[in-house]
């Protein structure tokens, strides 16, 4: 049994290339991202994680589904209303039954697994809880839900710190509990470190099992000599002082891995993260093609 945290558009790389070399295993969702927009719930990296194995991803954006249209955004800016959030008009039928459903007293869980039999998915995709945590970003002047930081602000102005608003008060989906009890691999993917796999692990009960199971588990760098390879993980990472190097990744991770792998550019930086107590290994770590998912899953599972 192997269980994968996941993230959105990084993680769904790795999470496809798993999918081609075996058939069940557990992705356990970040859902601090997930929003609620036009009075529906929006829930990016589930829905990420779902059409990457679907099939429908629309891997240039790295979100939504492919071939989609935006009749439906142009008209919410017909109607005077805030279009910064895109909605694809299929994609739009997710949000829609999905919120239905929530209003019909199911819960995330049900709802993500009710999705991944509609689509054939063998994979279990849990998100981290059914209940609402929210990553918001900490500006100069403000403090704001991370999807009106990165999409509506185009991630402008320095971070000062990034929250999990309401983690104290929720719980674990018990499906991802036991999803990592039971498995003998736990790799954390290599999402943004700390708004695609933090809120995941600041959720107590899942970091301490993952404490507890630190020998089975592996982390993938997101981050290349001191470059994340997209996406905004460099200033969120330097907003809460961590470095942003494959070191840097190491060492935030260090309570919950005792693997950590590295691109091969990067052997100067195995010494001191082997310093933390952490086995590191190098290989080819950038996803650009599907047989580089593959390749990477492969390694991963051989380690
Ligand atoms: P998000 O929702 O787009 O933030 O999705 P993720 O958190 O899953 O992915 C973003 C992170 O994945 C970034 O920090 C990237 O540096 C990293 N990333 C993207 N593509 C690759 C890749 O091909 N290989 C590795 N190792 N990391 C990647």
């Amino acid at each position: 049994m192997l269980t994968i945290l996941a993230g959105g558009t990084g993680s769904a790389k790795l999470v496809r290339g798993l999918s081609t070399v075996i058939k069940n295993f557990s992705v356990i969702c970040n859902v601090g991202d997930n929003i609620w927009i036009h009075g529906m719930y929006v829930c990016p990296d589930i829905d990420t994680i779902v059409y990457a194995l679907a099939n429908m991803l629309d891997v240039n954006r790295g979100w939504g589904i492919k071939h989609d249209s935006f009749e439906f955004n142009k008209q919410l800016e017909t109607l005077g209303e805030e279009s910064w959030f895109n909605i694809g008009d299929k994609d739009l039928a997710t949000h829609l039954l999905r919120t239905k459903m929530l209003r019909d007293g199911k819960g995330l869980v049900e709802i993500t697994q009710w999705m991944c039999d509609r689509f054939g998915i063998n994979a279990k995709i849990i998100p981290a809880t059914e209940d609402h945590l929210e990553t918001r970003i900490i500006t100069e002047d403000k403090e704001m839900h991370l999807q009106e930081f990165w999409v509506k602000n185009h991630a402008n102005g320095k971070v000062k710190g990034v929250r999990y608003y309401g983690v104290n008060k929720i719980k674990p989906s018990l499906y991802a509990l036991d999803a990592i009890k039971s498995s003998n691999m736990i790799i954390i993917a290599p999402g943004n470190p700390i708004s695609s796999i933090s809120p995941i692990l600041a959720i107590k009960e899942i970091k301490n099992l993952l404490v507890k199971m630190k020998n089975k588990c592996v982390a993938v760098s997101p981050i290349i000599g001191t470059n994340p390879i997209s996406g905004p993980a460099a200033k969120y990472m330097e907003s809460v002082n961590v470095d942003v190097s494959p070191y840097g990744v190491a060492k935030f991770y260090s309570d919950v891995i005792s693997k950590f792998v590295i691109h091969t550019t990067d052997k100067i930086y195995a010494s001191k993260i082997a310093g933390l107590g952490v086995r590191v290994y190098d290989t080819n770590i950038i996803m650009k093609y599907k047989n580089d998912e593959t390749r990477l899953a492969s390694y991963l599972l051989g380690l």
